[in-house]
């Protein structure tokens, strides 16, 4: 383990932003952590985990130290006719543990194909999408407490997973290092393809319908069917510097929307257990900033969600773009978006 310093990240974050790390340390095993702790750069200073970086946004160098999480290891823990407990270390990559659920025919994470990132980061904002959540399998979260270096296993409630949100983004915040998950999943077909967008994938790609395979559809056919949908609607990092949805979609009450009807009668909404949910690209775009450009950043053409790094872009100029986008969307509908993105 060596704490190297001045270290540049722009490598380190899916939006290439040019930014620097006073240290910067890189852990492969446990015993990297238990090492660090005792150094008085990791007592001294603020501390950022970083994963893949696909969900952080550096506005400005970090004054402190960068730890870079390399943790590998997947195991299975136990298996019965109904469930397979799988324990990942969280450095592996997010999308690694799919294949590996996919591939042996295991239910749960099969419609979380291909999001980018580490086990490690998953649980922070309860990724999800397609119409499933981690939460949906989440057993446990192994976590170091950075102050005392105690592990603690926070269950599931513990984890208090919300609409990409968590404990460890709220009153726990910088106060731990997820270092496992564990996640449940089922041995028995339990698929999720009521989103529209992957229904109709099915559908028109025959996987589903009259002419499915006499198999029947399989964990590894909706990941495959993901893969396809998410290529074609996403903007690839390695191609155009972005960190996926920039913001939440805005949630409000029913009557909120009855009132924002009556000016903007075909805003579209989604209504999940007296709750109301608008689109927030559809918001940004009405604001006409989707494939708008400010210099080296933008709106992506395809996803009003996305921001994008043009290239040379710095972390300043990006927020600058995200706070007027904010403010138009103020503006004109009177609600609030809130990045989804870690602003460091
Ligand atoms: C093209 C693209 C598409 C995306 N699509 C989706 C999507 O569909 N759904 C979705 O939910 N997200 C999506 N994201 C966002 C992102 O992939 C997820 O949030 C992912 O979980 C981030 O993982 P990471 O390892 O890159 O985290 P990082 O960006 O490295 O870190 C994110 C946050 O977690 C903290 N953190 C990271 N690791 C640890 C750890 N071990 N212990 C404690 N804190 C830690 C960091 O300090 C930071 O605050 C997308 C991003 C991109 C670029």
């Amino acid at each position: 383990m060596q704490i190297l310093t001045n270290y540049n990240l722009s490598k380190l974050n899916t939006f290439g932003i040019s930014a620097k790390a006073k240290f910067f340390v890189e852990i492969h095993q446990e015993a990297d952590l238990k090492e660090l702790f005792n150094t008085e750069e990791f007592k001294n200073n603020k501390k950022l985990f970083l994963g893949g970086g696909s969900n952080v946004l550096f506005t400005k160098d970090f004054d402190g130290l960068v730890v870079l999480n390399k943790l590998k290891g997947i195991e299975i823990l136990k298996e019965d006719s109904k469930n397979v407990f799988i324990r990942s270390m969280g450095g592996e990559l997010w999308h690694d543990l799919v294949i590996l659920a996919v591939e042996r025919g295991l239910w749960g994470v099969e419609n979380l194909a291909l999001i980018p990132g580490t086990v490690g980061a998953a649980p922070m904002q309860n990724i999800g999408a397609y119409g499933a959540e981690i939460k949906n399998v989440l057993e446990n979260v192994e976590a170091f407490n950075i102050s005392t270096g105690k592990k603690k296993i926070f269950s599931k409630e513990e984890c208090k997973l919300g609409y990409r949100d968590s404990v460890f983004k709220n009153e726990l915040k910088d106060q731990y290092f997820i270092l496992a998950v564990t996640f449940k999943l089922s041995n028995i077909e339990n698929k999720n393809i009521t989103y529209k967008v992957l229904q109709e994938y099915l559908e028109n790609n025959k996987i589903i319908g009259s002419k499915a395979s006499p198999v029947g559809l399989q964990p590894r056919d909706i990941s495959d069917a993901i893969e396809a949908i998410r290529k074609s609607k996403l903007p690839d990092p390695k191609i155009i510097g972005n960190a996926g949805s920039f913001f939440k979609n805005v949630f409000i009450k029913p009557k909120e929307l009855e009132e924002l009807q009556k000016t903007y009668s075909e805003m579209p909404h989604f209504d999940e257990e007296g709750i109301t949910k608008i689109p927030a690209g559809w918001l940004i775009e009405q604001c006409r900033w989707k494939g708008r450009r400010m210099g080296n950043v933008g709106v992506h053409d395809k996803q009003a969600l996305v921001l994008v790094n043009h290239g040379g872009a710095t972390g300043g100029e990006v927020l600058v773009l995200a706070n007027k986008i904010i403010a138009d969307v103020k503006e004109k509908f009177g609600l609030e978006l809130v990045p989804e993105v870690n602003l460091i």
